[in-house]
C-alpha cells in the first residue's frame, strides 16, 4: 500500500481495537470522541501534507530500502539534506497546527534503532538489524504512525531498574519463549500513543549487567493483548467537550496528547525484538534517540512560535497597540528568540555525520544546546506574549456568555478593542494565545525530549573542557604547550 492521506489515516484507526481509558471511562470510539479529535487531526496533517503538492518535497522521501516514495516520518536519514529537511518539515507542520503533531517521536526512535541494531550485530553477531529492517519496510509500506515509547515511570529515582522494590517500574522481560518474549511494566508520557498504529519501545537509560532484563527494545501493535493506554489530563481539557471558541485551537488542540502505556504480560514475537539483554548498548540507544528528538525542537517550536507571534501581532492591531514602540520591540524579541532555536536545529543538522550503518545522525552537542535553548526561549516568548496581551488573558468571559441572550451584548460591547473590529475577533485571538501558552504546552517545551538537566549532563560530557583548558593554558603560558592545540 502507498502513502496514506489524512482521511485514510483516520479510517485506518477505526480498524484497530486498542484498550484506552480516559477520565475513568473505557473509550470505545476513539476517532469520534472530542477529547481525542484535535490530536488525531494534528497527526492526520503529517499524512495530508506528505501528499499535498505544496509540501510533498519536504514531507515525503524515497525509501533507501525499497526505492518507494514514503512519508518522511518513516524515513531513515541518508544525508545532511534529510536531517535539514526534517527540521524544515517540522516547522512547516507546526505552522499549520500550532500544536504538537506527535509523529516525530517514533520517527526518531526508528532512526536510533536502525543504527544501534547495526552496531549490536557487528559486535555480537546477532540479527537485530535485519529484523528491524523487515519491520521498517512494513511500517514504510503501510505508512504506519509509530509512537516512541522510552520514558519509564522510574519509581525511586535513586535506585536502578533492578533495585526497585516493584520490578515493573521499568519495562522488562518477564519470560523468554522460543518464539518471543513476554514483557511487563509501563511507559509514561507517551506522545500520540492512543492514535498511533503501534509503539516502538526503547530502554530509558544506560543499564548495567544486573539490569539486563530491562535492556529491551521492540515493536508492538497498539491493540496487542495486555496493552492498556491511560490518557493523561491536560489543562483546560474539558473545554474540548464544551464549546469550540474557548479552546483557542479547536482543530488541533494545544499539546500532543500523552498517555501512560501499561504492559501487562505482553507477548512480543522474536521478529519484533531489536534488543534483549545487550545492556551495554542501552545508553547509546537513548543518547542517539535523544539527539534526534532534541534536534527537532527548534523546528516544531519554531513553527508554533510563528503562529504565536502572528496571533500577538494581530491582537495588537485589534487592541490599538500595534504602533507602540515597546510593543514592536517585544515582537522583534519574540521573533529573535524563535529564530534562535531554529538556527540551533539547522546547525545540529548541518553538523550531522554518518553512522557505521550508513544513516545520518545530528550533532549531539548542538542538538542538546538546541533543546536547552527551547526550555528557555519558549517560556520567554510566552512571557512576552502575556505581557503584550494583557490581563484579559486570565479573566475573559466564556463563549457561553458571549452567546447568552441576556449578557451576550455586554460581553460583546466590553470585549471590543478598536471600533471597526468585532469583539469575537479579539476573543478568538486571546483564546489562541491562551491555548498556546497557559497550560500543558509550556511544560512540554521544558520536559519533552528530556528535562533541562538531561541536556546539561550531555553538554558537560561533550563540551570537551580539557581541550578548552589547554587553549587557555597555552595563551597564559602555563607549562609546556604545543604550537597548535588540537
Ligand atoms: Fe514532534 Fe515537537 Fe511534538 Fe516532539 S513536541 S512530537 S518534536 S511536534
Ligand atoms: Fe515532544
Amino acid at each position: 500500500m502507498a502513502m496514506m492521506n489524512g482521511k485514510q489515516y483516520r479510517e485506518s484507526l477505526k480498524n484497530l481495537k486498542p484498550t484506552i481509558y480516559y477520565m475513568g471511562e473505557k473509550i470505545e470510539n476513539l476517532t469520534g470522541h472530542p477529547a481525542f479529535i484535535p490530536h488525531i487531526n494534528a497527526a492526520a496533517l503529517t499524512y495530508e501534507m506528505a501528499v499535498a503538492p505544496e509540501f510533498e518535497e519536504l514531507c515525503s522521501a524515497r525509501s533507501h530500502l525499497t526505492g518507494e516514495k514514503i512519508n518522511r516520518f518513516t524515513h531513515i536519514h541518508q544525508n545532511h539534506d534529510d536531517l535539514i529537511k526534517k527540521v524544515k518539515m517540522l516547522r512547516a507542520i507546526g505552522q499549520q497546527t500550532g500544536s504538537c503533531f506527535q509523529r516525530c517521536v517514533g520517527f526518531d526512535g526508528m532512526n536510533a534503532t536502525y543504527s544501534i541494531t547495526y552496531d549490536i550485530d557487528k559486535k555480537l553477531g546477532t540479527d537485530y538489524h535485519e529484523r528491524f529492517k523487515k519491520t521498517l519496510k512494513e511500517i514504510q509500506g503501510k505508512d504506519l504512525m509509530v509512537s516512541g515509547a522510552m520514558t519509564d515511570p522510574k519509581g525511586d529515582r535513586s535506585l536502578s531498574p533492578s533495585e526497585q522494590k516493584d520490578p515493573d517500574l521499568y519495562v522488562h522481560v518477564v519470560e523468554r519463549k522460543k518464539d518471543g518474549i513476554v514483557v511487563s511494566g509501563a511507559k509514561a508520557h507517551i506522545t500520540g500513543a492512543v492514535n498511533s498504529h503501534g509503539h516502538l519501545v526503547m530502554p530509558t537509560s544506560a543499564m548495567r549487567a544486573e539490569d539486563k532484563d530491562y535492556a529491551v527494545c521492540f515493536y508492538v501493535p497498539i491493540d496487542a493483548p495486555g496493552l492498556i493506554h491511560i490518557f493523561g489530563r491536560q489543562s483546560n481539557d474539558t473545554r474540548k467537550c464544551e464549546c469550540s471558541m474557548d479552546q483557542g485551537n479547536a482543530e488541533y488542540g494545544c499539546v500532543g496528547g500523552e498517555a501512560l502505556i501499561v504492559f501487562d504480560k505482553v507477548f512480543v514475537p522474536n521478529e519484533h525484538v531489536f534488543m534483549c539483554g545487550e545492556y551495554e548498548f542501552a545508553g547509546e540507544l537513548v543518547e542517539r534517540f535523544a539527539t534526534f528528538h532534541r534536534q527537532n525542537y527548534g523546528g516544531c517550536k519554531g513553527g508554533l512560535a510563528d503562529v504565536l507571534v502572528g496571533a500577538v501581532y494581530a491582537l495588537t492591531q485589534v487592541q490599538g497597540t500595534s504602533k507602540a514602540s515597546h510593543v514592536r520591540d517585544k515582537l522583534a524579541e519574540m521573533i529573535h528568540l524563535a529564530e534562535t532555536i531554529y538556527c540551533c536545529s539547522i546547525a545540529c543538522s548541518c553538523q550531522g555525520f554518518a553512522q557505521p550503518a550508513g544513516c545520518y545522525q545530528a550533532d549531539p552537542l548542538l542538538a542538546n544546546i538546541t533543546k536547552l535553548n527551547v526550555t528557555r526561549n519558549v517560556y520567554e516568548i510566552a512571557r512576552l506574549a502575556h505581557d503584550i496581551t494583557g490581563g484579559i488573558l486570565a479573566t475573559m468571559p466564556s463563549e457561553f456568555d458571549l452567546k447568552d441572550p441576556k449578557v451576550g451584548k455586554w460581553v460583546d460591547k466590553y470585549m471590543k478593542g478598536v471600533a471597526d473590529v468585532p469583539a469575537e475577533t479579539r476573543i478568538r485571538l486571546i483564546r489562541l494565545i491562551d491555548a498556546m501558552t497557559c497550560g500543558t504546552a509550556l511544560a512540554e517545551s521544558m520536559h519533552g525530549a528530556g528535562s533541562p538537566q538531561a541536556q546539561k549532563i550531555m553538554i558537560e560530557r561533550r563540551g570537551n573542557l580539557e581541550r578548552k583548558k589547554k587553549l587557555a593554558e597555552k595563551l597564559a603560558r602555563i607549562g609546556e604547550q604545543p604550537f597548535f592545540v588540537c
